[in-house]
């Protein structure tokens, strides 16, 4: 039910279960992040309250300086932390806010090509499809540029790729999503206010943008692939 991504230099962890907790609001059954650190990915993820995902990287904290985080209200497959985001699948991680309405034909072409699915919830499909571009040797945008033909349905996504540590890429189609623009860093949040404690400085994704979010800034495509402007306005304020 929200999303965040932080592209850094300085560890990234604590600071994306502090946005999450800006868009606890919304509501929420579970939650977790993933970083990326040294070139593989890493996750913690928890049942329940965000308390218990902090519980979880007190005792084991998390290195590295991107990464992406979910607070999730259950559509497909229970609440309970196999089910949390972030989802991984062979170097691609994934966090989604909505429905992929398409996914149990989806899911089943990628069973048959023997794709192994450790959850049961729809959004894992795009960690698997992203994953199966790549392995037939499309590039990371490539890639994204597939995968939004190929699902249907209401999705904010967030994606790391394990072999890109300095990358973020971002879809939007139905929920909203606001890119933040720090200095040589850069954000991402379902809204402005997740984003408030970094930055003031957003621009909104809008209906079929996906965009590419490095440490210096993003560069935003829309649902035909061509490069697009949107406008940085000054959000609700710093905090
Ligand atoms: N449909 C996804 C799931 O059930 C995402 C739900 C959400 O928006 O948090 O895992």
């Amino acid at each position: 039910c929200g999303i965040i991504g932080i592209v850094s230099r300085e560890p990234v962890a604590l600071r994306l279960v502090e946005a999450l907790k800006r868009l606890e609001y919304r509501g929420y059954d579970s939650a977790g992040i993933a970083t990326l650190d040294g070139g593989t990915l890493d996750r913690r993820r928890a049942e329940g309250k965000l308390r218990n995902l902090e519980a979880r990287l007190a005792d084991d904290p998390m290195a590295g300086t991107i990464g992406i985080g979910h607070t999730r209200w259950a559509t497909h497959g229970v609440p309970n932390e196999t089910n949390a985001h972030p989802h991984f699948a062979d170097g691609v991680a994934v966090v989604h806010n909505g429905i992929i309405e398409n996914f149990a034909e989806l899911k089943r072409d990628l069973q048959a090509e023997g794709a192994h699915f450790a959850s049961q919830t729809d959004t894992e499909v795009v960690a698997h499809l992203l994953a199966r571009y790549r392995n037939g040797g499309a590039g990371r945008r490539e890639a994204m540029e597939k995968l939004l033909k190929s699902i249907t349905g209401a999705y904010a996504l967030a994606v790391m790729f394990e072999d890109d540590p300095s990358t973020v890429m971002a879809a939007r189609s139905g929920p909203p999503l606001a890119i933040g623009y720090g200095e040589g860093e850069m954000f991402l949040g379902s809204d402005a206010i997740a984003l408030s404690p970094f930055t003031d400085e957003v621009s909104y994704l809008e209906d079929g943008d996906w965009a590419v979010i490095g440490r210096e800034g993003a560069q935003i495509f829309d649902a035909d692939n061509r490069p697009v402007e949107r406008p940085r306005r000054r959000s609700v304020g710093k905090q």
